[in-house]
């Protein structure tokens, strides 16, 4: 399962897609690999399974996972350690918290004019499931993506599109509804929308007829107006 994926150092700001990245990114984690050797760690979960990856990204799904260890990989001598450490000061899936200056930037003629014709969310969102209960779902979700992950299978993209957007509207709800403090709750808003423009810019033909994916620079309110949009036009609303 050893990857020859290598790509330029992480920046957070311009995530790349997953076919780019070790095994070991998650899908949800918008960073690029450290630029080191795709296979310089192995994790592992109890069950065994594994993945290959950056020492980047090796600390940060070992962080996530429940009682999972480090082995060094074959040209990388000391990465098991290293990754370790690197893991013991990170939160389980650290991608979810907001990105440190994450700025507003301001939206473009075209986004506003986009932002003007999406429904008010309070119609929008009307029969939208509880927070609590979505909340809960999309954490198992989420787990089944890691564990497909560690697992070396591939995530259905329709799948995860269906999850990345269930959790853009989610997030916009909660930034919407005021509750988690404004600058916390619009950064995290803010990643999730980004991940599903990203995921549709890369499987264009998932995308909902007649709405093209907001480009790389987007600002938030035309991301904000491709989810309502997108959620508008999704199958199960
Ligand atoms: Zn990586």
């Amino acid at each position: 399962m050893t990857t020859t994926a290598r790509t330029e150092p992480a920046d957070e700001e311009h995530p790349v897609t997953d076919a780019a990245r070790c095994t070991a990114a998650h899908p949800e984690d918008p960073t690029a690999c450290d630029g080191g050797p795709a296979d310089a760690v192995l994790i592992l979960d109890r069950q065994e399974h594994g993945a290959d990856g950056c020492e980047h990204h090796g600390a940060r799904l070992l962080a996530s996972v429940d009682g999972g260890r480090a082995v060094s990989g074959p040209t990388s001598p000391g990465a098991a350690i290293r990754v370790t450490k690197a893991a013991a000061d990170l939160a389980p899936f650290c991608w979810h918290e907001a990105a440190p200056g994450l700025e507003a930037a301001q939206p473009s003629l075209a986004a506003l004019a986009r932002c003007a014709t999406v429904p008010d969310p309070a119609v929008l969102y009307r029969h939208a499931p509880d927070l609590l209960i979505e909340a809960h779902e999309l954490l198992t979700l989420s787990s089944r993506f890691l564990g497909q992950t560690l697992a070396g299978e591939q995530n259905d993209p329709e799948e995860l599109r269906a999850y990345l957007l269930r959790r853009a509207v989610q997030s916009d709800r909660v930034e919407v509804g005021g509750m988690f403090g404004e600058a916390a709750s619009r950064a995290q808003a803010e990643e999730s929308f980004r991940l599903l423009a990203d995921l549709d810019r890369a499987h264009p033909h998932l995308t909902p007829a007649g709405l093209t994916a907001p480009d790389v620079e987007a600002p938030y309110e035309e991301l904000r107006a491709y989810v309502r949009e997108c959620y508008a036009a999704a199958p199960w609303t």
